[in-house]
């Protein structure tokens, strides 16, 4: 369905590696936790530092470094990323998202543009306990002098900050807005905002986006404090948060505009705009708002054999040829038991063999959801059936 909703809109399938130069992920930033702490790296046996994939964002921009496309380079992708963390209920050692970014192009149609395809991706998973937050981090200047405010603001706090916020001051400032922790609190509430910093290139920027979103009535809320991980992030940033999940992990997905990384993957200044999405946590919130996106296979019919099994299996052999979809008792089990398995699948109708049956060459056809039994020539079964499903 992901694919359904960005492939409308241009945007191609890219499949990065799985293993990448550690290297390709270390230009991300050398402050974020993603880099310093969770990654899983190792040196492979021709003494080459590589790292299993903890985002996708970093390898398509290696992949546009590699072969310049021409731009704006519209790509989705899909598939599992891997970090070093702690298990917990929404947070995996691997985990499923998918994602979109486009290079080359500086846009604030661009940032909208991606901001409404995921909103629609959520919106026809049926989810409708999802929320928009949205910041700026201004240029990458004007987010230097809000880091430097806020070393200073954090500073002054001293020893009465959390001992993990003075350890997190040292490396990221930023990321002290992050903290959720009870004590912190005041002095996050006090910090100075980064919109007193927008040079008129961002304000400009970002207001921008805030009026596309209004026009395409997207609600959003703006979040002063929304810095998000990743250090290479300027100007636009937004997050999807799920009413149903708990706070430390309600994050579905995010994303923002970069700029800065391709040209550290040595291509040339290319601005860039992108989210990823994870799958994990979605699933979740469908559970947690009894949304499925999958509707359970129906099965047309289910083969009940009690001669040994053989019919059976050409029986789901020939209906599955023929499109139909089909299951089967094993272990030539009773009758009473493959009924029940038959039952519980769901299916349509049961296909019953007995030694009559195959003694006479026919199958009995039982309608599960009500409706008479009839008696079909073994050799008719697959034709009786796909009139039948027809009717359906
Ligand atoms: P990030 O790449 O950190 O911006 O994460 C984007 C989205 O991926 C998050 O909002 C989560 O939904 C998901 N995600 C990130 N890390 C994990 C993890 N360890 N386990 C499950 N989902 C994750």
């Amino acid at each position: 369905m992901f694919a359904d909703v960005v492939e409308r809109a241009g945007y191609g399938q890219l499949i990065t590696p799985l293993l990448e130069d550690l290297g390709v992920f270390t230009r991300i930033g050398d402050a974020t936790d993603v880099v310093t702490k969770e990654m899983y790296d190792f040196v492979d046996k021709g003494e080459r530092h590589i790292a299993l994939r903890p985002e996708m964002t970093a390898s398509v921009c290696r992949a546009f470094a590699e072969h310049r496309p021409t731009t704006p380079w519209k790509v989705f992708y899909s598939g599992s990323n891997f970090r070093y963390e702690k298990p917990q209920r929404g947070r995996y050692r691997q985990f499923d998202q998918v994602g979109v970014e486009v290079l080359g192009a500086d846009d604030p149609n661009l940032d909208v543009e991606i901001v409404a395809l995921a909103w629609e991706f959520y919106a026809r998973l049926g989810l409708q306990q999802v929320s928009l937050i949205v910041n700026s981090l201004g240029e990458p200047d004007d987010r230097n002098r809000y880091v430097d405010a806020l070393r200073e603001h954090f500073t002054e706090c001293g020893d009465a900050l959390s001992e993990q916020s003075r350890a997190t001051l040292e490396r990221n400032p930023l990321r002290v807005l992050d903290s959720k922790r009870e004590i912190d609190q005041p002095f996050i509430a006090d910090a100075p905002q980064i919109s007193e910093f927008y040079s008129e290139g961002a304000a400009e920027h970002f207001a921008a986006v805030l009026a596309g979103l209004e026009a395409l009535e997207i609600p959003f809320v703006i979040e002063p404090k929304l810095v998000r991980g990743l250090d290479y992030y300027r100007r636009t940033i937004f997050e999807f948060q799920g009413g149903t999940l708990d706070s430390a992990q309600n994050a579905l997905g995010g994303g923002g505009r970069y700029d800065g990384l391709v040209e550290a993957l040595g291509g040339p200044p290319t601005p860039g705009v992108g989210f990823a999405l994870g799958l994990e946590r979605t699933l979740l919130a469908c559970d947690d708002e009894g949304v499925f996106a999958a509707e359970p296979v129906a099965l047309d019919a289910f083969v009940v054999d009690v001669t040994g099994g053989l019919q059976a299996a050409a029986i789901t052999a020939e209906l599955r040829a023929a499109g139909l979809a089909a299951d089967r008792g094993y272990d030539n089990r009773s009758m009473k038991a493959q009924m029940k398995l038959a039952n519980r699948s769901g299916a349509a109708v049961a296909l019953i063999v007995g030694d009559d049956e195959l003694a006479n060459g026919t199958v009995i056809v039982k309608p599960m959801h009500g409706g008479e039994q009839v008696v079909v020539p073994r050799s008719e079964i697959s034709a009786h059936l796909t009139t039948h499903s027809d009717q359906n």
